[in-house]
């Protein structure tokens, strides 16, 4: 998280959550410097020394995400899980309704379109891409570690 190549975007420091800082979703990590960086970057948990958004891995590839699709930017953070079949999302609580924007919403519907299920939640509600929409979902109640699962749909 938040090294070098993620330019001033520090987001996954806001809305994901570390285990080892028992920093909760959706606040800013008291060892962050929003728009700057990490301040204990050399001492870092392992958790985000493992982290990269799918913008920041597609950085490196052929044709990367633009910089209008970075996170900090387009308000949503999307990670793959560690099987690659799953993509999680989590948008910015401050900005609900920024996953409807376009390219946004176009690159949760191109990534859906690959056969990988994609879900994410705005800190109010989860969503599941369905067939070109975005569906709202019941998760389980988190299991000891923190993991939720799809329910059923709500509309
Ligand atoms: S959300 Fe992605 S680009 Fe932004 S700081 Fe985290 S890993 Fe870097
Ligand atoms: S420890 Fe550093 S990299 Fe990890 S969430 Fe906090 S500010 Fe971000």
């Amino acid at each position: 998280m938040a090294a070098n190549h993620c330019g001033t975007c520090t987001l996954c420091c806001k809305l994901l959550a570390i285990g080892e800082l028992e920093k909760p979703k959706g606040q800013w990590c008291t060892h962050c410097t929003p728009g700057s960086g990490c301040r204990i970057y050399e001492n870092r948990p392992a958790s985000c020394r493992d982290f990269a958004c799918i913008w920041l891995e597609s950085q490196k590839e052929a044709k990367p995400l633009p910089p209008a699709l970075r996170p900090d930017k387009c308000k949503v953070v999307l990670s793959f899980s560690e099987d690659r079949k799953d993509v999680m999302g989590f948008c910015d609580p401050s900005s609900p309704d920024a996953w409807k924007e376009a390219p946004i919403f176009g690159l949760l519907e191109v990534i859906a379109q690959q056969g990988i299920r994609v879900m994410f939640g705005n800190g109010r509600e989860h969503f599941a891409m369905d067939r070109g929409r975005a569906r709202r979902v019941e998760l389980s109640p988190a299991d000891s570690k923190g993991v939720r699962i799809f329910v059923r749909f709500l509309d």
